[in-house]
């Protein structure tokens, strides 16, 4: 007899969640503008909006936080996450900041200019907001596999190098300041890039004389599909294949609001001396100073135990089979997601959910706030919203894919929240012929309009 699957720890500490009557939940989104982000806390039972910052710490993080050393400069904390970083990733100087935008903020400030353009994998909002921010260009290189939502690929998030040779061929290197691939791939769901396709990135990098950057704020996740999936690596530790990947960087932007395991936080590390001075200036300015960087010190100490946690193999096996159970239910019940399942959510199809509402009513947020409505489960759209509109032309973008995200936050809910989420879904899913009208925008801003924009329904 096989043994079930069982989380890698147990639970010291409770915070109660309350549930809400539908009512409660029809007045609520009304007030936020049927904008999810809008929402006190309070109204949602169950979290999914995202796994950023939103992480249980574990006793070892809490008590590193009561040795937290908050000297302005050169605090112990200070040291204790560069030896973290240089144990784990290898590079020799980095740059606390206070979250992951902030570390794109302070690198991009140095390295990227007006009409640049930026070849990578379906880059984060943050980062194309950064880098449209400056009048430059991010260029999607993604496989087209990413884009067919139920083809079966283990590595969606690769980069295609015909694409990515394409942009390095046909324009001048000079305004092409680096190539970012981000590990895993947010934006295409989650989705992985294997290790020979960051060996391939980083000889054509090579070939063009182009630094390579990675967005690394899911790294560990990365680390885990590489182990699982990818030939030779099946003996390896994470940490070994953390090393792998990251001797393929010439420096990383990291949201340790993620794979660190803390609640804020974030920085950028690099090999080359000279950029660190460059970023240290802006550093300065937008964070604080070089060895604090807009985090307390108690807060460095929580991330440095976090970096070695998040690359444990057990509690990655934990989280990421948490992914895929709430996956395999929702597939039971006839819904399309992304397939396979990567590794910090799930992406549901609202196209083929919701055929009857149009691409102009946004068919992700009109199911996002469906969701939210039946159960108090609070997802996220990742599409036309996200996309914002063209910097050039101010159309709407509509992207291949309409998605709502179910972010699992780490270490938080038990696999009873996800039977609860499922079922929630199947019951929308249910009376999905009857949602024929979605949203429209009364409201928005010019860049990362998701965060606040405002809607209204139809009917
Ligand atoms: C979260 C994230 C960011 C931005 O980090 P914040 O800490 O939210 O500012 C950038 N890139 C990726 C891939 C992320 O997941």
């Amino acid at each position: 007899m096989e043994f079930p699957f069982a989380e890698s720890y147990k639970i010291k500490m409770v915070e109660p969640i309350r549930k809400s009557s539908k009512p409660e939940r029809e007045t609520w989104i009304k007030q936020a503008r049927y904008n999810l982000f809008n929402l006190r806390s309070e109204q949602v039972f169950i979290d999914l909006l995202t796994d950023s910052g939103t992480g249980a710490m574990s006793d070892r993080q809490w008590s590193a936080m009561m040795l937290g050393d908050e000297s302005y400069a050169g605090a112990s904390s200070y040291y204790k996450m560069k030896d973290a970083i240089k144990d784990i990733f290898g590079f020799d100087f980095f740059l606390p900041t206070h979250q992951g935008r902030a570390a794109e903020n302070v690198l991009f400030s140095v390295m990227v200019k007006q009409a640049n353009l930026i070849p990578g994998n379906a880059h984060f909002d943050t980062t194309k907001g950064h880098i449209e921010f400056r009048k430059a260009f991010a260029v999607d290189c993604t496989i087209d596999e990413a884009s067919d939502p139920t083809l079966v690929h283990p590595f969606k998030g690769n980069v295609d190098l015909e694409k990515l040779e394409s942009v390095l061929r046909s324009n001048p290197k000079e305004i092409i300041p680096f190539i970012i691939v981000t590990i895993t791939c947010n934006t295409a769901g989650g989705q992985p890039v294997s290790i020979q396709n960051l060996r391939d990135v980083r000889a054509l990098a090579n070939q063009y004389g182009i630094p390579v950057i990675f967005d690394a704020a899911r790294f560990a996740e990365n680390a885990y599909f590489i182990k699982i999936r990818e030939r030779g690596y099946a003996n390896k530790t994470i940490r070994e294949i953390v090393q792998e990947m990251f001797s393929l960087a010439d420096a990383m932007t990291m949201s340790s609001k993620k794979d660190a395991i803390v609640n804020m936080g974030g920085f950028i590390a690099m090999r080359d001396p000279e950029l660190y001075r460059q970023a240290s200036v802006y550093n300065i300015m937008f964070e604080g100073y070089v060895t604090y960087g807009g985090m307390s010190g108690r807060d460095m100490n929580a991330l440095a135990q976090g970096l070695y946690e998040g690359t444990e193999f057990d509690y990655l096996e934990t989280r990421i089979r948490q992914v895929a159970y709430l996956g395999e239910k929702l597939s039971g019940f006839g819904i399309s997601i992304i397939q396979p399942t990567g590794g910090h959510a799930i992406f549901v199809d609202a196209l083929k959910f919701l055929p009857l509402v149009a691409r102009e009513e946004f068919p992700a947020q009109t199911l996002a706030v469906e969701l939210y409505l039946e159960s108090g489960v609070r997802g996220v759209e990742m599409s036309t919203l996200m996309a914002d509109r063209d910097p050039v032309t101010r159309e709407n973008r509509f992207p291949e894919l309409e998605l709502v995200r179910l972010a699992i936050p780490r270490r938080v809910y038990t696999n009873n929240h996800m039977d609860y989420v499922a079922t929630a879904l199947a019951k929308v899913y249910e009376r999905r012929t009857s949602i024929t009208r979605g949203l429209r925008i009364v409201n928005e801003a010019p860049i990362l309009r998701h965060f606040t924009i405002e809607l209204d329904r139809y009917i």
